[in-house]
Order: C-alpha cells, then structure tokens, then sequence
C-alpha cells in the first residue's frame, strides 16, 4: 500500500510558477513497507482508488501530479486535491513467468516503473541491468508517468517520445483498477490479477493511454520497454549555417548536415538552437550524439561535460541573469556563454551512455515554453515564416529546432511520419506569448497543419483539438469512456484547463 500524508490546504504553484492553485488539500503518496512487488502494486493501487471513491463521493476533483514541471495549466486544481506521486518511485525486473505467452517482447527488455519514477531514476535502474531508453527530453526531472501524459520527447530522430517506451499501463479509476495493454499481450493473466487488476486488451484503448494528459485516470505503474545499453559521442559547439542547411535538415539529410558541421556518419540525436534576430549571420548551436557501443570502461563524465543542461531552458536562464532586454547581441552573448564546453570533432571525445546526456534542472521562476510541432518536409517552406512572425510578435529569445520520428498515442503531437519540434522558450512576459500568438496565427494564415505540446502554453481549446486530431480525437473519447463510462468518475479528473481542452 502507500502511506497517504496530507500536507493540508494551502497554494500551490507548478514548478515554473506560470499556475497557481488553491488546494483543498496538497496529498503526498509514499511507498509502504511491502516487500513482494506484485502485492506492493496492488496495495498501491487500491489506496489510489478508495481515494478517488472518497473524492467522488465528496464531489472534489483530483490532480495526480508527476514533478510539476508542465508549464501549461493542465496540472493545477482549484479547490481540490492535488495527489504527488514522486515517491512512488520503484522500479522492478520481471521474469520470463510474469509475461503472457504471446508476448514478443524478451523479459530483460522490461522494466517496470512506479508513476512517479523519475526519468533520471528509470536512467539508472535500466544502466543497473544493461539496458537503456531509446529517448527523453532534454532534462530528466520528470516523473515518468508525467513525461508520457504529455509527449514528452527530444531530438533523437529516429524516435517518438517518451510515451513510444510504454507497453502497458496500471490505470486506476474510482471504479477499478486495470492494466491496459495492446491486443497482442503482453502481462500474463497471473500477474495482473496479483497487481489487484483487471485486463484491458486493445489497441485502440491503449494508444489512449499512452498519452492521456491526466485524463484517463490515475496512473500507478507502467511496463517499459528499453534498449540494449548504448553510448553516445556528443559533439556540441557553435557555427553559422546557411539556408541551404535548413533546406537539408528539412529534407532529413542529417549524416549530410553532420559531415558539414560533426562527424562523418548519421547522428543518433541533432538539435539546432538559433537567434532569431539573425539566424543565419549569428552563430547557432548545434548539437549532434552519436550512438557508440558500451564500455564499462569509460567513467561517467564530470558534471556538464556532455553538455547535459544547456537546453534552452537554462541558456534562457543565463541570459535573464544579463538583462530583462532580450536583443540579439545580448541574447548571442547568453548563447554562446551557455555553450563554453565546447566539444568539436577534434577535441578528445566526450562519451558517455544515454542517462548521463541530460541532468537535474534547477528551477527558474516564471518562463514562458510554446512549441510547434508540423511535418519535418515543411520546415523549409516555413522557416522565415515562423522565425519572422516571433520576431515580429515580440518574441525575442532561443527558438530550437528538434527532430522525431511519428510518436505513439492517439494524441501525440508528433503525427507526421518525420517531424520537426520548433521551440520557443523565453520569459513569461506578454512579449513571448504575441510571439507565440503571431507564429500561430502565420501557420494557419498559410494553411500550414500543427499542433503543440500538451504540457506547454498553447492557446489551445476543445474546437481546435477536435480539428488537429480529428478521428484520433474522437477514438480518444471513445477509450476514456471504455475505462471511465460513469461521467461522475471523469469528473473526479477534472480542471479548468481539461475541460477547456474537451479532454473532460
Ligand atoms: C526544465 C524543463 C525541461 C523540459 N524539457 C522538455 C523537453 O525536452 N521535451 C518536452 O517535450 N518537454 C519538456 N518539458 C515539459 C515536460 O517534460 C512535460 O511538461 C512533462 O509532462 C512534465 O512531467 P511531470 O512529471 O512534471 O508532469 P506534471 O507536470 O506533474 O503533469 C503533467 C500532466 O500529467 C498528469 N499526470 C502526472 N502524473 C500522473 C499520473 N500518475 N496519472 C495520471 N496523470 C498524471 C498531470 O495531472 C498533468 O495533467 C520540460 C519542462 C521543464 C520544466
């Protein structure tokens, strides 16, 4: 079971401090004592459900909580229940036994992570048995459960978010509790009944699942599937680019674009960071991984020596240290500042396994984070586009430029087979969000499709979602009513931003 601490009513604010609430009661979960895992599960999922029951019943929404770390207001509740999961945080190996027989998928390829696990925590329990993730986003403080609601991803091209990891899911309502699985399984009967839960098999419920933005249930447990462990060789430094080098990564030709700037071969990861004052006459940041095999004998590298922090995040962070006027040569100062490890392809290299290319991030108070997500083909098409109407909005701070593959989950922003994640990260000014507002309202004007990240500002409402996501909306709508057909049950979940969103 887990302890439930109260920690009473008081005023929360997300990690960020861009949402604040006013909490009935701010609820701590903690692991209990059980030793045997199956039974800890179920006792933890059965103290999750009499807690949603007793809320039903009193009629106070609940907000289960990972980290805090979305920007967005999808996880404050006014006079409610605000439920922190950080320290359901075990993670377990499982045996070829726990598996059903139609299960593809090796047992030493699983791992099995408590919700509030964060991402740095799974990192280590998987480099503990030789595996490692296949992608993450550029921090690690996530609770994993957290990171999957909302799509959390990075730069590795060749993969999805963090939700692609996920091949079943402990999802706890009022009513039940179930483990959500893909048609073919996965989980054997056996173990599901002894984690206290029923079976939900299909592809459709699952896709749902995988990304549910807090509005599904609760999550207490996920099964994880992970790689053989693996190396990277990063090299991270900063260079101007030409016009024809967007016009190559739009058209994907990476190991292209790496010759010119990195090493030789394919880059596992590739990120550009710009000045949008100048993109082409400042120096960017570029950041390129490459994968190499495991050797236990390289040490971990010393703090920042993968260029673990300096997302955009933190260069914003540095260049709010040197002035609340964000002008290009300022902000081409911070830029370069945030990037003084350099690692060139002449430099002795810096290799290290996946878990150590990102680290702990230390809170800044008060940003702003807006994305777009659209078809990696298109970037071309829209680069001026997009860099001109920030500008011309106000926006005057990074905009990055990421890659993935089409992720999993009904809801995934990244649903073009490629596609490109352009970030905008600056202060939470009005400035930042005209920017914003204006890249919007350029991408529509010219018919552009996009969608944005569910975790980060995104002026997004029920008509819009219903209009980016179409059939895969409604199927979403269709599964939450699978697991929650009781509206009374879906409304113990709601918030003003998920009513907003159409979600609730
Ligand atoms: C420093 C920083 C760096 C970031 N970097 C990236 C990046 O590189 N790429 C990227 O895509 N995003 C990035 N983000 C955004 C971040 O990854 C997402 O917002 C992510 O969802 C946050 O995870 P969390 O655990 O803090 O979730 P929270 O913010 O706590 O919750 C997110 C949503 O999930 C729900 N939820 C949480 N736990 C559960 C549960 N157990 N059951 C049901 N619902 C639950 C919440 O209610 C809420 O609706 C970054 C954010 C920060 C602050």
């Amino acid at each position: 079971m887990a302890r439930i601490v109260n920690l009473g009513q008081q005023v929360w604010s997300n990690y960020h401090q861009t949402a604040e609430c006013n909490l009935k009661a701010r609820i701590e979960l903690i692991n209990g004592d059980e030793k045997n895992g199956r039974a800890h599960l179920k006792g933890v999922a059965e103290t999750v459900r009499d807690l949603l029951r007793e809320a039903r019943q009193y009629h106070i929404p609940v907000r289960p909580v990972g980290a805090g770390w979305s920007p967005s207001p999808i996880n404050v509740v006014e006079d409610g229940w605000l439920v922190e999961t950080l320290r359901l945080n075990r993670t377990y190996k499982l045996a070829a036994k726990d598996l059903h027989e139609d299960c593809e998928v090796a047992a030493e390829a699983l791992l099995l992570v408590q919700a509030g696990a964060t991402v740095d925590e799974v990192y280590e329990s998987a480099e503990e048995i030789g595996r490692s993730l296949r992608t993450g986003g550029a921090s690690n403080g996530q609770s994993f459960a957290g990171a999957c609601a909302t799509g959390t991803h990075g730069s590795v091209w060749q993969a999805g978010g963090i939700q692609d990891h996920v091949r079943a899911v402990q999802m706890v309502t009022p009513e039940r509790i179930f483990w959500i699985s893909p048609e073919k399984a996965v989980l054997s009967d056996a173990f599901i009944a002894q984690t206290g839960s029923e079976i939900i098999r299909d592809d459709r419920i699952f896709a749902a699942a995988q990304l549910h933005v807090g509005a599904m249930g609760f999550v207490t447990a996920m099964l994880i599937e992970t790689d053989p462990i693996y190396m990277v060789q990063n090299i991270q430094k900063a260079a101007k680019i030409k016009r024809e080098h967007i016009d190559w990564l739009s058209r994907g030709e990476f190991r292209k674009f790496s010759n010119a700037f990195g090493l030789n071969e394919s880059p596992y990861f590739q990120q550009v960071i710009l000045n949008p004052f100048d993109p082409f006459d400042k120096k960017c940041l570029l950041r390129f991984l490459y994968k190499r095999p495991f050797d236990p004998n390289i040490p971990p590298p010393p703090p920042r020596d993968m260029g673990a922090g300096y997302d955009a995040l933190t260069l914003l962070g540095k260049a709010m240290a040197h002035s609340d006027l964000f002008k290009g040569a300022i902000m081409q100062f911070a830029m370069e500042q945030g990037y003084p490890d350099n690692r060139d392809v002449d430099d002795p290299p810096a290799i290290a396994t996946w878990g150590h290319t990102t680290e702990e991030h230390a809170p800044i108070a008060s940003l702003f984070n807006g994305s777009v997500t659209l078809d990696r083909n298109r970037l071309s098409e829209v680069f001026d586009l997009i860099i001109n109407n920030f500008r011309r909005g106000g926006g005057g701070t990074v905009v990055t430029l990421r890659f993935v593959r089409q992720a999993a989950g009904l809801l995934a922003p990244a649903h073009w087979p490629d596609n490109v994640v352009i970030d905008f990260d600056g202060p939470n000014i009005e400035s930042s969000h005209s920017g914003y507002k204006k890249v919007i309202e350029a991408l529509d004007g010219a018919g552009i499709p996009f969608t944005r990240h569910w975790g980060k500002t995104n002026n997004l409402d029920e008509q819009r979602v219903k209009r980016d996501y179409g059939q895969n909306f409604a199927d979403w709508k269709w599964a939450q009513a699978q697991v929650m057909p009781d509206p009374a049950d879906r409304q113990v979940f709601a918030n003003e931003e998920l009513v907003k969103l159409g979600l609730i």
